[in-house]
């Protein structure tokens, strides 16, 4: 890169025209080719910016004044749309959102998969963007002597109050609110996060969108909850739909929500849902997808993806509490799901006898671990699908896939980046990537989820 000085310094103010958006949703301007990045612009706009950070290669602006608007530009629906972070893309249409999207998906596979000549799909985005998450987790704090339950503003852990979060289902908003009053009632201390004393840090509530069974959530700093019967009377009487009060202990000084420990303080320990007319049964510290909308309409293109006739054999690989697994079992011979974390394990087993599915089998252990085992026992899977965390998949479970030589693979995706560089990895390796469907799960937030299909070579249909 050229030696050069950045042509702008801290604090000056210019005036830039905006080319391009980054993943997170910051507009790019560019001068004499040194990218400035800013929050809220967007491309096409024009607007006087303030220099507010200058690296080497690139810095960041803020936007003072818009001189020229996009016709993609939006009011934010939300209040407090600046101060959470929560939601990155509120002041761009819905429409462009889902061309954002597919950008990103379409530039990983490009830059980092060298994947040029596959069909990204158009965004399989929601008729209403809004009001999608079946679960909310809000940290509690102390103010004037009462409780707080809001978000962190942006980059700090200042809890600032919320009247409504415009992503959440309604029920969930207005169920923290009916705890913290109850809970402030009751006389509960809320954790201090800095003396790391007090007992109630964050209050989760999780919503079944087609049952409407509600779980509430009370993670706690210490064993002891004083006044548990007060709150628990006090949650079962505002809330009729409520089936599951959970306690969860987190006695750590962490940014890790939930700990160890979950104990029943009143009702099931799980709630149901519903999703393509599978049941499934939640527990408090288990994967579950947070839009059951956009997850039927994933999980279906998994399974037309996967091409079953009911003769196949079928692995699905980080399968948490079994919901692809048995998505897939309806028109497969046999499913093997494997995942990491026992308690999902055990929820993946409950659900298969729950839907009356006797084809699928349930592992815990890493899958990068299991499948070269698995190979060894002499399994041989016609299908590999595959959900791996946003790090994507372990080398050895890519080249336990190859080593497999499975007829299709599956991969469903939480981040383009490491799906582009398993993809390359596959085709590097005797597979090709056919197409890549992308699914807003996540509304007016810059995350894109994708489900790819990977066929071998020499395979009909490839
Ligand atoms: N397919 C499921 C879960 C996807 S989330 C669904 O759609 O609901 C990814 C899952 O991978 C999580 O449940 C996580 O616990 C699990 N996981 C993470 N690392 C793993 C590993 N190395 N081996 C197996 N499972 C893993």
């Amino acid at each position: 890169m050229a030696k050069t000085k950045p042509p702008v310094e801290k604090n000056q103010i210019i005036e830039l025209e905006f080319s391009d958006l980054t993943h997170e949703g910051n507009g790019v301007g560019k001068i004499d080719g040194y990218p400035l990045f800013v929050p809220y612009a967007l491309p096409g706009e024009k607007g006087k910016v303030k220099v507010v950070k200058v690296k080497k290669n690139f810095g960041y602006g803020r936007l003072m004044e818009l001189t020229e608007e996009s016709p993609e530009r939006v009011k934010p629906e939300c209040e407090v749309y600046r101060q959470c972070g929560g939601c990155q893309l509120q002041h761009m249409s819905y429409h462009m959102q889902l061309e954002m999207k597919h950008k990103q998906v379409t530039d990983a596979l490009r830059k980092i998969g060298h994947i040029t000549d596959v069909p990204v799909h158009p965004v399989i985005g929601m008729d209403e963007p809004w009001r999608y998450r079946n679960k909310v987790q809000i940290p509690v704090g102390e103010r004037e002597g009462g409780l707080v339950a809001g978000f962190y503003q942006k980059r700090s852990h200042r809890i600032i109050d919320m009247n409504t979060c415009l992503i959440q289902d309604e029920d969930n908003d207005r169920m923290v609110e009916t705890v913290r009053i109850i809970a402030e009632k009751a006389g509960i201390q809320p954790y201090d996060e800095e003396k790391h004393r007090g007992v109630l840090r964050h209050i989760m509530v999780r919503t079944g969108q087609k049952t409407k069974d509600i779980m509430v959530v009370l993670i706690t700093r210490t064993r002891d909850l004083p006044h548990k019967r007060k709150i628990i009377e006090g949650i079962r009487k505002a809330v009729p739909n409520v089936k599951s009060i959970v306690q969860n202990v987190n006695p750590k000084r962490t940014n890790v929500i939930m700990g160890e420990e979950t104990r029943v303080l009143w009702g099931d320990e799980y709630i149901y849902d519903e999703i393509g007319g599978i049941r499934f049964a939640i527990s408090a510290r288990s994967f579950y997808q947070v839009n059951p909308t956009q997850t039927e309409k994933l999980y279906n293109k998994a399974l037309e993806y996967a091409r079953l006739s009911g003769d196949e054999t079928v692995i699905d690989a980080y399968c948490g509490i079994g919901t692809i697994s048995l998505f897939l079992a309806q028109r497969a011979k046999k499913v093997y799901g494997v995942e990491v974390v026992p308690e999902a394990v055990d929820d993946a087993k409950r659900n298969a006898r729950l839907n009356g599915m006797d084809n699928v089998e349930f592992f815990v252990g890493e899958a990068e671990k299991v499948m070269p085992w698995w190979k060894a026992q002499g399994l041989r899977p016609d299908v590999i699908v595959v959900d791996p965390p946003r790090k994507g998949c372990d080398e050895k479970l890519l080249e336990a896939i190859v080593d497999m030589q499975p007829d299709r693979v599956v991969y469903v995706s939480c981040n383009p980046s490491t799906l582009a560089r398993d993809l390359k990895f596959l085709e590097e390796h005797g597979f090709e990537t056919k197409e890549v469907q992308p699914v807003d799960m996540f509304p007016q937030t810059s995350h894109v989820e994708c489900v790819s299909q990977i066929v071998r070579k020499g395979e009909a249909g490839s």
